[in-house]
């Protein structure tokens, strides 16, 4: 797919029209890519976010992207890795298309996404890689972006991404 890309990068960087976060429930802010995200937008970015009442686990948030280059943020709750029988790849899942859709509905057409939950909540990476990829293949309006870019901040991530794509 042409419009599919895969970089070793960090997501903070980016300049595309939206970045997703993978962030908890109480949107208040955490460690790895949620830590970076809000260091470098600003702590503005936190005053938004506390203005809303938190975001379900598979769903997602817009918010306004502050000091980051990107120009705007969906926040992501993905599922914390229980054993993988408690619907995490259906949330997982979830969190990709739900992306996606909030995206086209505010006529973004380059979004970035990290490798959702494969940090903190442990999901197993080449799980969360392969429920990722299908996901964005199969969206129905896939062709509407510009370009998909799944940025992986770890080696080993890259390779996964890489051999399944
Ligand atoms: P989760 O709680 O959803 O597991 P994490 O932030 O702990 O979230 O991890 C999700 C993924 O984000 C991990 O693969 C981690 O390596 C990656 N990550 C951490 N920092 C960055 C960054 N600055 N840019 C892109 N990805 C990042």
């Amino acid at each position: 797919m042409k419009n599919i890309e895969i970089i070793n990068g960090d997501i903070t960087e980016l300049d595309v029209d939206v970045i997703v976060n993978a962030a908890n429930e109480t949107l208040l802010g955490g460690g790895g890519v949620d830590g970076a995200i809000h260091e470098k937008a600003g702590p503005e970015l936190l005053k938004e976010c506390q203005s809303l009442s938190g975001c379900p686990t598979g769903e997602v948030i817009l918010t306004e992207s502050y000091n980051l280059i990107a120009g705007a943020i969906i926040h992501a709750v993905g599922p914390k890795w229980g054993g993988g029988q408690n619907n995490e790849s259906d949330l997982l899942e979830s969190c990709y298309f739900g992306a996606l859709e909030l995206a086209l509905e505010h006529g973004f057409r380059t979004i970035a996404f990290p490798n959702i939950s494969t940090g903190i909540y442990g999901y197993p990476k080449i799980e969360a890689a392969i429920t990722a990829t299908s996901a964005v293949k199969s969206f129905e309006d896939l062709a509407e972006f510009e370009k998909v870019i799944f940025c992986c901040f770890d080696e080993e991530n890259y390779k996964i991404y890489s051999s399944i794509l």
